[in-house]
């Protein structure tokens, strides 16, 4: 390796090199903490990838490198552009170092490995389930249910927020009160209850070996709170490396300054302008403060040429984030010039925001852009109702990113529900799900069959024991000989034995059996591609599959399809035209915050993400009336929404405004106000 030239880090410019560079010492040692902090499609990732790959091509050892990303998804892509750099380098034997990075995945992720891995030391059964956050809000719900709570105070916080004030709690390393009176002041009244509620649910996961999402960062982080195992698991890694680090909370930092507690070899990477996770209690300060936390001081490096956007998308997304209060990272250049604007397209109602995508995406596919690369980015992912089934009408294939994943429907977490029952018979949440399918169990005597067995050495041989329940019959006998052969069945056949014992269900309690059965064979074909039951369902719960239009099989790799995305799910990519729906005051920012300047600010940076996706086409999309899900009292309901107000008049002049359809048909109701000055302004324009 000692006579490879550098000739794969000459496409770099010079600040990018730097972060490459920094810190390898010829005989492979590792140097200061490094931060590299700049805005978005500055080549942030795209540096951090370069860096792993220089680093293996030095001689460092891939297996000791940790690299986290927000998104398994993020993590192989940036795996494959490590491997492309070092190919060119080391020809095949790149594809073997890159296998070795096994190290790569989400801070959940990887912690639920090294809690597996380490549980025993801790005192812990390695043989835990992890519950997804439906799981989470269910078991939460039990516990409310046993204190009595929910009966007997009506207006009690649903089990949903508290589970999002327990989330917050954690993840803040905040006291209830302090979480209650910034974010929820309407709960404030029951911080003693709420108290009491959290200190059960935590005694409740610990008795059934579950863990939930945040446990495996406050568990990760307790873990190495323990100098000696922090120096063991630290002394795996010579490098630690984190992208999109402005979305870490303070349990992440804690976790890396464990591992890492003089910063050598630590690299993190972000842009505190796109820091969008604060309800996961995600703080800007986590970048802001790195580097003063190390003595010396850590590396900076600053990018601030753009290399994504055309001039004129980038000087949108400038002057949107321009008008932030706080910030940190610098405005951005780009040598991408263009006669186009970014539009602002005004549509009368989400239907036309519909019709107007489905035109716009034929119209760029006529003209030879494939659908992969335009993409359609919404706040909610509800807002994709309509453009789905206007998709679905028209016949063109989509793939949808983040929100309701395919996973989280009923039918599939039966499923998974039977599978983690087996896995783990103290799971009480798995455990109820399934033996509620059961025709004559209701969920009194679930359970009264849960407390019974649950508490026994070996459950489901107790549950095998037990007197068949007087109406469950014929299928309590299935339902057993399924939970005993699953047992000991080998992986991957179990997926298919439980269609078998689930399809007469299945057909009971839904009319479009069906459907739902081909996507049980999708799941099959999922499970078929992991290494055990154990693999499979600690990572399908943390990081599941994206959802498909396409209910026969998950798409293949060369297929085309339009991408369909939250903001949120869509960090770090970029696509050749972005649509972005529904962008109104009421939703981009949303009407459901608390309303504070914080709130807002991040509501921006939002905005800002979904901008800057964008490479060569942007359209913000402003329907009139638009249709909000009611959160409790307030309903579903349609509203009248105006421009956002991050694009106030003086931003306008950045766009190119339209208002579609272009020939308004006749006998309309009155139009807006909005599309009377719009239309005003046009007539103006014309003698400009
Ligand atoms: P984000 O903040 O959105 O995560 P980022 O800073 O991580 O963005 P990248 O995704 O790494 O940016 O890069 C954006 C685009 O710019 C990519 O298409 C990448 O290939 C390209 N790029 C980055 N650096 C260079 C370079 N030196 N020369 C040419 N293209 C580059
Ligand atoms: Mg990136």
């Amino acid at each position: 390796l000692a006579e490879t030239n550098d000739r794969y880090l000459e496409g770099l410019n010079a600040e990018q090199r730097r972060a490459v560079e920094h810190g390898i010492g010829p005989d492979g040692t590792v140097g200061a903490p490094l931060l590299v902090i700049a805005g978005a499609g500055s080549g942030k990732t795209n540096t951090l990838a370069h860096r792993v790959a220089h680093l293996i091509i030095k001689g460092a050892d891939p297996r000791r490198m940790l690299l986290m990303t927000f998104s398994r998804r993020a993590a192989s892509e940036m795996t494959q552009r490590v491997e492309r750099i070092a190919r060119r380098v080391l020809g095949d034997k790149a594809g073997i170092m890159t296998e070795a990075l096994t190290w790569a995945g989400t801070f959940h992720g990887m912690g639920a490995r090294l809690l597996r891995e380490y549980a025993e030391s801790i005192g812990f059964d390695p043989a835990f389930t992890i519950h997804d956050r439906e799981d989470s809000a269910d078991l939460l719900n039990l516990v409310r249910h046993e204190l009595g709570f929910s009966k007997t105070e009506s207006r009690f916080p649903t089990k949903g927020t508290c589970l999002a004030i327990y989330s917050r709690c954690v993840n803040a390393q905040a006291p209830i009160e302090t979480v209650l009176g910034q974010h929820y002041p309407w709960c404030s009244g029951w911080a003693d209850e709420l108290k009491q509620l959290f200190a059960c649910y935590v005694e409740a996961k610990q008795k059934q070996n579950v863990l939930d999402y945040d446990d495996l960062l406050l568990w990760w982080s307790q873990m190495v709170s323990e100098p000696t195992i922090a120096q063991e698991i630290g002394g795996r890694f010579d490098h630690v490396m984190v992208d999109e680090y402005q979305d870490t909370n303070k349990l992440q930092a804690a976790i890396l300054l464990a591992l890492k507690p003089d910063g050598r070899g630590l690299t993190v990477v972000g842009d505190d302008a796109q820091s969008i996770y604060s309800f996961r209690a995600a703080t800007v300060r986590n970048i802001l403060d790195f580097p003063d936390h190390f003595s010396p001081r850590a590396e900076i490096v600053t990018l601030d040429r753009n290399y994504r956007s055309t001039q004129p998308v980038l000087a949108a997304a400038n002057g949107v984030i321009g008008l932030a209060r706080e910030r940190f990272t610098k405005n951005l250049w780009t040598e991408r010039h263009s006669a186009r604007l970014p539009r602002l397209v005004t549509v009368r109602d989400e239907a036309d925001q519909a019709r107007y995508i489905v035109e716009q995406v034929l119209a760029n596919r006529e003209e030879g852009s494939r659908l992969r690369e335009q993409a359609v980015l919404f706040r909610t992912s509800s807002h994709s109702g309509p453009l789905e089934v206007e998709l679905t009408r028209r016949n063109i294939p989509f793939v949808k990113f983040g929100g309701l994943k395919f996973l989280d429907a009923a039918h599939v977490k039966d499923v998974l529900a039977l599978l983690k029952f087996v896995e783990n018979p103290r799971d009480r949440v798995a455990g109820f799900r399934v033996l509620h399918l059961l025709p004559g169990i209701g969920p009194a005597s679930a359970q009264r069959i849960l407390d019974q067995v649950t508490v026994m050495a070996d459950p489901i041989s107790a549950l095998a024991a037990l007197p068949t329940p007087p109406r469950a019959g014929q299928d309590w006998t299935a339902f057993v000989e399924t939970l005993a052969n699953l047992r000991y069945s080998e992986w991957p056949v179990d997926i298919e034995r439980i269609r078998h014992w689930y399809t007469p269900h299945l057909e009971r309690i839904h009319e479009d059996a069906e459907v739902r059965l081909a996507d049980l064979l999708q799941l099959e074909q999922i499970a078929s591609s992991y290494p055990s039951r154990e693999r499979f369902l600690t990572e399908l719960t943390l990081d599941p599959p994206d959802a498909t239009s396409d209910r026969s099989g998950p798409p293949l790799r060369d297929e085309d399809y339009l991408i369909l995305s939250t903001i949120h799910s869509a960090k770090g990519q970029e696509w050749k035209s972005v649509y972005a729906l529904n962008v109104v005051d009421g939703c981009m920012p949303s009407d459901l915050g608390a309303g504070t300047t914080a709130e807002l600010e991040e509501e921006r940076r939002l905005l800002y993400v979904a901008m800057t996706r964008a490479k060569d086409d942007l359209h913000l999309i402003v329907p009139q009336r638009f249709f909000v899900h009611g959160q409790q009292a307030r309903g579903d309901r349609h509203v009248y929404a105006s421009r956002t107000r991050f694009i106030p008049d003086h931003l306008v002049k950045l766009f190119d405004r339209q208002i579609w359809p272009a020939a308004a048909p006749a006998a309309r109701a009155t139009p807006s106000q909005a599309v009377q000055m719009d239309i005003r302004e046009r007539m103006r324009g014309m003698w400009r």
